[in-house]
């Protein structure tokens, strides 16, 4: 193995360049700029593709807390390793790589000993972009719209070469974010489930529930009747429907991925005895749906947790369970200069799924 490293001498900083929001207003424009150097655990990712988040329609608004400018959102990223340092035995250059929502944690506390990284207890989770780097002298990480990332090898996943590369980015947040809660509720064959906002993170929790063969219903805003068909839902209802307000302790699980204000309390009510409702949609704080805990308490042993990502080694299992059973989302590939335009289809709920750019528009 050894010989097939390329080892990278260089301790210079790494130029890259991509699309950056200058402002809270979620208008981009190229930017320039140098990543930190390929430390010995490193390694150097030529981004293919990345995948737009509503996290990063939140983030840029400074909905998920204070936003840096100039912000270059993504974590769904998808590429090839150009690079790497002297230690790294995990990969080789060529090889297909993805990195997610982090790029560093402390690796000692108890949580990142769990392979919770994403809630390191010193504080000290990385995010990919909009976050401050302590192993990097504080510097503000930049993310996915982006020619190349450099991170330590631990973050990055491995991706086999017969991987539908283009489409493999959104696994890296709606993918694992939806796969994590389904996990630990432990969905099952022939339970009734449902998924309350069917866009980018909602169709991938709809896709891991039909292939464990539960009976999954879908909410949206908008008439979504034929997109859920197609990807195997049995019922789909309008949330302004009458239908909805009928509906009482039908289900064993329900992932709410809902992004805006919303009645969390119908959802709750909609649960059978100790059925459980994961919360993963991160609306902002003024829209921050409110929990009747009366009514909660009325209504039978009902359980309600949120979830947040997931942590590194069950993020790989999720890429090879899903890589394996062909589990993809629903993609359109646009060039990096249709940003802004795919961001007002995404904040207005029209996106089909997932918007991912192809990185080959940057040059
Ligand atoms: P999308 O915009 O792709 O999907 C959201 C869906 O919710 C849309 O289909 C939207 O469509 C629908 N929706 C909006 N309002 C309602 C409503 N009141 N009732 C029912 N459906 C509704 O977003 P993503 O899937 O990318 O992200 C969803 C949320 O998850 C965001 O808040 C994001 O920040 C968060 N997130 C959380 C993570 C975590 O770790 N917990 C990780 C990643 C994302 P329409 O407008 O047509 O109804
Ligand atoms: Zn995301």
């Amino acid at each position: 193995m050894e010989q097939n490293l390329l080892e990278f001498q260089s301790n210079a900083p790494i130029s890259a360049k991509g699309y950056a929001a200058f402002g809270k207003e979620w208008k981009f424009h190229p930017y320039n700029f140098m990543r930190h150097s390929v430390g010995d655990n490193d390694v150097l990712i030529e981004i293919l593709y990345a995948g737009i988040c509503h996290s990063d329609l939140h983030t840029i608004k400074g909905e998920h807390g204070p936003a840096n400018h100039p912000m270059i959102p993504g974590h769904e990223i998808a590429g090839r390793i150009v690079a790497v340092g002297s230690k790294v035995r995990k990969f080789k250059v060529g090889d297909y790589a993805g990195v997610g929502c982090m790029v560093n944690s402390c690796g000692e506390c108890e949580t990142c000993k769990r392979s919770e990284e994403q809630f390191c207890t010193r504080g000290q989770t990385v995010f990919t972009y909009n976050s401050k780097d302590v192993f990097h002298n504080g510097e503000i990480s930049q993310g996915g719209y982006s020619s190349n990332i450099v991170l330590s090898e631990k973050f990055a996943f491995k991706l086999p070469k017969n991987v539908a590369i283009e489409k493999v980015a959104p696994l890296l947040c709606a993918g694992i974010t939806t796969y994590s809660p389904i996990k630990y509720s432990k969905v099952k064959k022939g339970q009734k489930v449902a998924v309350a906002g069917l866009g980018g993170l909602g169709h991938m929790a709809a896709k891991y529930m039909v292939a464990l063969g539960a009976e999954v219903s879908a909410f949206d805003i908008l008439d979504k009747s034929k997109e859920a068909q197609k990807l195997g839902i049995k019922h789909f209802i309008q949330v302004d429907s009458q239908e909805f307000n009928t509906l009482s302790n039908k289900f064993d699980f329900i992932i709410s991925t809902i992004p805006y204000q919303y009645d969390i309390n119908a959802y709750h009510k909609m649960l059978k005895m100790y059925g459980e409702l994961a919360i993963v949609g991160l609306p902002s704080h003024e829209d921050n749906p409110k929990l009747d805990a009366n009514a909660m308490i009325w209504g039978f042993k009902r359980k309600i947790y949120s979830s947040l990502i997931g942590g590194v080694s069950q993020t790989q299992e999720m890429l090879d369970y899903s890589i394996k059973n062909n589990i993809y989302p629903e993609v359109e590939i646009i060039p990096i200069q249709k940003l802004e335009e795919a961001y007002k289809k995404v904040a207005a709920g029209e996106a089909n799924f997932r918007y991912v750019i192809d990185m080959k528009s940057l040059s």
